[in-house]
C-alpha cells in the first residue's frame, strides 16, 4: 500500500513518520475489510513496547532473527501464518519469505470471518504470494480451542515449524503442545506468545520481516550442520531475559530523570 492509497499525508520531517505510515496501513487495512478493529488495538500494546525500546532492532532481536532463520531452513514443513495485521503491515516480505522457504502462507483468524479470509488471500497474491492457503473445515488441531482450530489439510494440519507473528498466548500456547516449534514475533517480551514460542523476535513486524527475508536467503546456501550449530548456540531465554532488561532500564532510567 502506498502513502497516497491509504489516505494520508505525513511531513517527510515528521519524527513520528513511520510509526504514523504504519498506523495508516493498519486504519486503511480496516477499511478494505483486511484488518479487524482489534487488530488496531493489539498493535498499539505492541506500540507502547516499541517506544520504550527505542523503535530500533536490538541485538538479542537480531539473534533471533538469525536462528528463525536458521530453523526455517532445516524444517521439513515450514508454514507461514498470517493474520490481518501482518498481511496488511508486510504482505511482500512475506510473499518473499514463502518463496525462499518454499512455504504455503496461511490464512488463520482470531476473530474469523470466511469474508475476511478472503480478502486477505486476495490481498496476498496482490503482493507476490504465489500460495495462500485457506482454513478447511474437515481438518482440525484438537489442541486448539474456536475457529482457529480449522486449518488448511496441506498447510497448518501437516506443518512442523510454524511461524505465528503477533500471536495470541493461547494459540502459541496450543501449537507448542501439539509438539510443532514456533517462531513469533512480539514487541513485548512479557506476552504469554513470546514466553512460550521456541524462537521470539522481540521486534516490530515492520523492521524484522525484511531482515528475516534477507537472512533467510543468506542462510539458504549454508550446509545443515552450519544451521543445527546455529540453533544449538542460540537461547530464547537469553533472548527474553535481554528484552525485559532493556525495558526496564528505560523505565528506570526515565524514573530517575531530574
Ligand atoms: P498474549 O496473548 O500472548 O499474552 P496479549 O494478549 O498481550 O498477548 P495479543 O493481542 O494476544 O496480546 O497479541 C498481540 C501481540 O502482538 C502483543 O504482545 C503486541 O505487543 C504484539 N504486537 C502488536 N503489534 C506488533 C508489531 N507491529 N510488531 C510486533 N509485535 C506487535
Ligand atoms: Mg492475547
Amino acid at each position: 500500500m502506498t502513502e497516497q492509497e491509504s489516505h494520508v499525508e505525513i511531513p517527510q520531517n515528521h519524527p513520528r513518520r513511520v510509526s504514523l505510515l504504519t498506523r495508516a496501513k493498519l486504519t486503511e487495512g480496516v477499511r478494505q475489510g483486511i484488518t479487524s478493529l482489534d487488530g488496531l488495538l493489539a498493535h498499539g500494546r505492541g506500540e507502547a513496547f516499541d517506544y520504550l525500546l527505542g523503535e530500533r532492532t536490538r541485538d538479542f532481536a537480531a539473534r533471533a532473527i538469525e536462528a528463525a532463520a536458521a530453523l526455517f531452513l532445516v524444517a521439513k514443513r515450514p508454514v507461514i501464518s498470517v493474520n490481518g495485521n501482518t498481511a496488511v503491515l508486510v504482505p511482500q516480505e512475506l510473499a518473499a519469505l514463502s518463496e525462499i522457504l518454499d512455504s504455503p502462507l496461511e490464512v488463520n483468524l482470531f476473530h474469523a470471518s470466511r469474508e475476511r479470509e478472503v480478502r486477505i488471500h486476495d490481498h496476498l497474491l496482490s503482493h507476490g504470494a504465489r500460495q495462500v492457503l485457506l482454513p478447511e473445515r474437515e481438518f482440525v488441531l484438537p489442541s486448539l480451542q474456536s475457529n482457529r482450530r480449522f486449518v488448511n489439510g496441506r498447510g497448518i494440519y501437516q506443518s512442523d515449524v510454524i511461524f505465528v507473528p503477533l500471536e495470541d498466548g493461547d494459540r502459541c500456547e496450543a501449537l507448542i503442545q501439539s509438539g510443532r516449534k514456533v517462531i513469533t514475533i512480539d514487541l513485548n517480551p512479557l506476552s504469554r506468545t513470546a514466553r512460550t514460542a521456541s524462537i521470539t523476535i522481540v521486534d516490530n513486524i515492520v523492521r524484522a520481516l525484511p531482515l528475516l527475508v534477507d537472512r533467510a536467503q543468506a542462510l539458504a546456501s549454508e550446509s545443515r550442520s552450519t544451521l543445527d550449530n546455529l540453533l544449538k548456540s542460540y537461547d530464547n531465554g537469553s533472548t527474553l531475559r535481554e528484552a525485559e532488561i532493556a525495558l526496564r532500564e528505560v523505565v528506570h532510567a526515565a524514573g530517575s530523570a531530574p
